[in-house]
């Protein structure tokens, strides 16, 4: 989910999500909690629980950590019930506001009804300003809220009819589990852009973004959610539909580079063996004479070692991590992001010093870290540093649920590779190329006709409408979110 734009606690699109959720468990939530825990990775800021014992719904969503949120017995004995979803939210600057925390509930003519999205709806502006206009009162600024409004307001007749019925009028990247009294559902929007699994642990059935949920209460893998279907789990069982009409699927390939976790299968690929192809493909792109392979920690350790194994140079960990700072790019300022590359990276100068260095990172999205851990290196003594990207320039923001900031800000929407070279105060600078990174995933290459993936953060070619942005709805915001800044203020 996103937050949107124009309104005072939210600068930029932040949107990355994890979701899970259980059906026919006694202990439905605590296996939630476990399921989110490890999940944290896809949203710090805020997590959500919310259960149904037959008779009531209950919720607990707090701003912070899993584990602080989520790690008494009494919390979770509150939260009863046989079935729940769950849900883990990014970081936003500013305030933070606990009604935008999800899973988001109301209570609909046909009873309780919940539900946790991890993607962007792209025209959700534009179906809010509608929904206003006929008369819905939003509680959020999330761009969730407007599903629930659309299944309030279907006229269809059964609940999963009225569900149908609101995804229709939404455009964007989803997958989303809701909770009603009946029934688990699970969507994975047509375009499948965000990852959705279904997976069983004893007799009960899971539905979550990765399968690292699973692994971690002793479930298994059934499947992917495909994309455009939707699961309904009740106490009949398991049924499949297939309520819109079919697309080409565009799985994030952001998701491999970067954001999912790295024991996580997805799609049939593991992640880390992804990770490491595109080092390898790298290393063969752009090999270079070195005396070592250091990886920026964590997120470039799998490319380096792809690297190393490739090009035959030694891998040595050269920079360390300290683990109890948070992802750099979450920090909420730009201040306090600078300062978190130096909380989070130390150099390891007793190996790199007087060495000829290739640094190996996931991505430059803003180029701040690649040019902070350059330095770092330098000044513990490395003779030459050669800094290697396991993805191609990221040149455009992702309308579809990962955080990129504003394609100003986007160093290599600015700037050429020798001049982001020059930035970051590298030796030389490489990006894997488009086609070695489809090769790293298993294709010949990118087919540009019908490409496979959604690489839309890398060309620009976005598979889905941009309906809010393309028609400035999303620019001007401020009568829409009037109202709402004021209350935010206090
Ligand atoms: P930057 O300092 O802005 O260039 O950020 C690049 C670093 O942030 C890389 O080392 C990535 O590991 C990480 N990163 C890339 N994309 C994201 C994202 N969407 N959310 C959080 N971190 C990211």
């Amino acid at each position: 989910m996103t937050l949107l734009p124009g309104h005072t606690d939210d600068d930029r699109f932040r949107e990355e999500c994890g979701i899970f959720g259980i059906f026919g468990h006694s202990d439905a939530a605590a296996h939630t909690a476990l399921g989110l825990h490890a999940l944290q990775h896809r949203g710090q800021e805020a997590a959500g629980i919310v259960s149904y014992d037959n008779n009531q719904f209950f919720s607990h969503r707090a701003l912070g950590l899993v584990g602080d949120n989520f790690n008494s017995a009494k919390v979770i004995e509150k939260l009863k019930g046989h079935a729940a979803i769950g849900h883990n939210r990014y970081s936003t600057t500013g305030e933070t506001l606990l009604r935008n925390v999800q899973p988001l509930f109301a209570e609909l003519h046909s009873g309780g009804f919940s539900l946790a999205h991890n993607g962007n709806l792209t025209n959700a502006l534009t179906l809010r300003r509608e929904l206003i206009g006929r008369g819905s009162i939003f509680q959020s600024t999330s761009d969730t809220e407007v599903i629930i409004h659309l299944v309030a307001t279907s006229q269809a007749t059964t609940l999963i009819d009225k569900l149908i019925d609101a995804l229709s009028h939404v455009e964007g990247a989803y997958s989303l589990v809701t909770l009603t009294r009946d029934a688990l559902i699970g969507v994975r929007g047509p375009t499948g852009v965000r990852p959705l699994v279904l997976g069983k642990v004893g007799d009960a059935y899971v539905m979550t973004s990765e399968s690292c949920a699973l692994d971690i209460i002793g479930g298994e893998v059934i499947r992917e959610v495909e994309a455009g279907e939707m699961i309904i789990v009740n106490e009949e069982g398991i049924k499949s539909l297939r309520p819109f009409p079919e697309q080409k699927t565009r799985f994030c390939v952001f998701e491999y580079v970067y954001f999912a976790r790295p024991d996580s299968v997805i799609e049939n690929r593991n992640v880390y063996g992804a990770r490491k192809r595109i080092g390898m493909e790298l290393a063969k792109e752009s090999h270079c004479d070195a005396d070592l392979v250091v990886p920026v920690p964590d997120s470039g350790v799998p490319a380096a070692i792809g690297y190393a194994q490739a090009s035959g140079v030694p891998f040595e960990l050269g920079i360390i991590r300290n683990h109890y700072v948070g992802r750099t790019f979450i920090e909420p300022t730009d201040q306090v992001r600078h300062l978190g590359v130096k909380l989070k990276h130390n150099p390891n100068s007793a190996s790199i010093e007087g060495k000829r260095v290739v640094l190996v990172d996931d991505s430059i999205v803003r180029g701040t870290t690649s040019r902070k851990i350059v330095n770092m290196v330098r000044e513990a003594g490395a003779k030459e540093i050669h800094m290697r990207i396991a993805s191609p320039p990221t040149t455009h923001s992702c309308y579809y649920g990962v955080d990129t900031p504003e394609r100003e800000q986007l160093m290599a929407a600015r700037y050429n590779v020798q001049e982001m070279c020059e930035q970051i105060n590298a030796d030389s600078l490489a990006f894997v190329s488009m086609d070695g990174l489809y090769r790293a995933m298993g294709e010949a290459n990118r087919n540009n006709e019908c490409p496979q993936f959604c690489d839309a953060c890398f060309t620009g070619e976005y598979p889905i409408r941009l309906t809010d942005r393309d028609s400035g709805v999303g620019k001007n915001q401020k009568d829409l979110f009037a109202g709402l800044a004021e209350v935010s203020a206090g």
